[in-house]
């Protein structure tokens, strides 16, 4: 089967201190993926028969990253992967002549695994240029046009929310050291949170962007997963809204394909695991009705589908609880938005509850115009409808003509069922340590299980890499 080759390139949002910076991109690379829809092995790995050491259930970045980890362990190892690419969640494309990334973009010093590995790959970085002016509702009912210097406002807002997270997140790697100061603000919503500070809801609108539809919608998201991030960025606007900047050069598909190819694993793609069955002293693994066999199994696959595979041997009811609420936000959508002319580099921010959330301009103009790239966790934005898009855009910017749009629903995507990680009340002292502690001979993996960077690839790759050094001591326990 051969290697699909597409060019990539990443998307754009900026910070307060991007304002202050400009940058140029270019890049290109290529992925690993198959063309067919039928279960394949991926180009340079062949199927060695149907017993491992180890298999890995997912191909995003915490699942390459738990095979690389099993092969520096020594291990024979089998990534399953639903898809017909790696990537999961990170995935480069290309609309209207520029490289786009339906899921993850930026990375950030501050985020060292990611960071670090890109730059051991010897990857180029590039900086997304600042926007000219940003947008924000207005008291009638409206919005308009306000210079950069408005963002400060959206700021004092957040800062508001997350007030107090020094003192009761101060490890951001360890969100358990103050569990004692958690136990009533874990129980909130942002929504609460707003409540609790009395915001007007025009205030609420204004920090909407980078609150509310964050966490999938004020009422879903809790405090203290925005409180966690914050804490990660150590505790700073310019941080907060720096991790949205750099991209490396080549866009996100092509750093996975890198990392997987220093894994030694052989991949089967277009094969959905249905069924995992840990016999005590094997673990059985059902992909496209064929079954493999390893002594551990790495499940790094979203929460969110979870009660998707059939665990015949059980597993506790927390992992059942967890993917039922959702962990990765349902209802997110990234859309690439192609307009007429060039209209500038906009911030725009969409008030609480709006089809757009956030949206800004991609980092290179297109040939038609100017490219925006729309965030949205509206459950009723079809994010192939070009009238709808039309109809939110002119909303935001009168006058504005939409083309044509390219998007992904991820909460309609089989293979993710939600988009990026923001818990729900009472996950994080509920349900969190439970699902990272292995079971039998499964070990689970996934940013949206991550003590540090959830919601980010850096989240990914430190489960991975945390659940491959753990299924590499369960096969040495069968072995010895
Ligand atoms: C719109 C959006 C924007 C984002 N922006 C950023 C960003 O700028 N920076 C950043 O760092 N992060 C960002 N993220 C978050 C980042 O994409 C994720 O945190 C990360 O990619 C998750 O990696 P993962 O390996 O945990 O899960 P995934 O990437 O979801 O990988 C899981 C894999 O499991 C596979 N799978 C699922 N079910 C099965 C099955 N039954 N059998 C076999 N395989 C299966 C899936 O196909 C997938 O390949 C963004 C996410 C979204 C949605």
């Amino acid at each position: 089967m051969k290697p699909k080759n597409e060019t990539f390139f990443g998307g754009a949002r900026t910070s307060r201190r991007a304002i202050l910076k400009a940058g140029a991109a270019t890049g290109a690379s290529v992925a690993v993926g198959v063309a067919s829809t039928r279960p394949a092995f991926a180009a340079g790995t062949t199927e060695a028969g149907r017993s491992y050491d180890a298999i890995v259930i997912g191909g995003g970045f915490a699942g390459v990253s738990a095979a690389r980890e099993l092969k520096a362990r020594g291990k024979r190892t089998l990534i399953i992967e639903a898809r017909s690419r790696i990537g999961g969640r990170a995935w480069s494309s290309t609309f209207s002549g520029l490289p786009i990334e339906f899921g993850a973009t930026w990375i950030h010093p501050s985020q060292t695994l990611i960071w670090n590995e890109v730059q051991r790959l010897g990857i180029a970085r590039v900086d997304d240029p600042n926007p000219d002016f940003a947008v924000f509702a207005t008291e009638t009912g409206g919005y308009a046009r306000q210079e950069l210097t408005f963002l400060d406002q959206q700021d004092a807002l957040l800062r508001r929310f997350v007030e107090g997270a020094e003192t009761y997140l101060p490890n951001a790697y360890d969100p358990f050291s103050r569990e004692d100061l958690l136990v009533d603000l874990d129980k909130l919503t942002l929504g609460d949170r707003a409540r609790q500070l009395r915001l007007s809801q025009l205030e609420m609108d204004w920090v909407s962007a980078t609150t509310g539809a964050y966490g999938g919608g004020f009422e879903r998201g809790s405090l203290t997963q925005l409180a966690h991030w914050w804490a990660l960025c150590g505790y700073n606007t310019e941080t907060f809204h720096g991790i949205n900047v750099t991209r490396p050069v080549g866009g996100m598909s092509a750093v996975i394909s890198r990392m997987f190819a220093e894994s030694g694993a052989s991949l089967l793609y277009n094969a959905p695991v249905t069924r995992v069955t840990d016999t005590g002293s094997r673990v059985q693994v059902t992909a496209a009705g064929v079954v493999f066999d390893a002594a551990a199994v790495v499940v790094a696959t979203p929460v969110n589908t979870w009660n998707s595979i059939n665990f015949a041997s059980g597993l506790p009811a927390e992992f059942s609880r967890l993917s039922t609420q959702t962990v990765g936000v349902p209802t997110a959508k990234k859309v690439f938005i192609q307009v007429q002319g060039d209209i500038g580099r906009p911030l725009m921010n969409g008030r609480s509850g709006a089809m757009l959330d956030l949206v800004l301009a991609h980092a290179d103009k297109s040939s038609q115009g100017t490219m925006l790239i729309g965030f949205s966790v509206n459950p009723n934005l079809d994010v192939t409808s070009v009238s709808q898009v039309q109809s939110a855009i002119s909303e935001l910017l009168p006058g504005t003509q939409v083309l044509s749009v390219k998007g992904h629903d991820w909460g309609k995507d089989p293979y993710a069922k939600g988009g990026w990680t923001f818990r729900t009340p009472g996950q994080l002292l509920g349900s969190l340590r439970a699902v990272r502690q292995p079971h039998g001979r499964l070990v689970f993996a996934g940013s949206d299980i991550a003590t540090g960077w959830g919601g980010y690839v850096d989240g990914a790759i430190e489960t991975g890499i945390r659940a491959g050094g753990l299924a590499a001591g369960l096969t040495a326990a069968v072995t010895s």
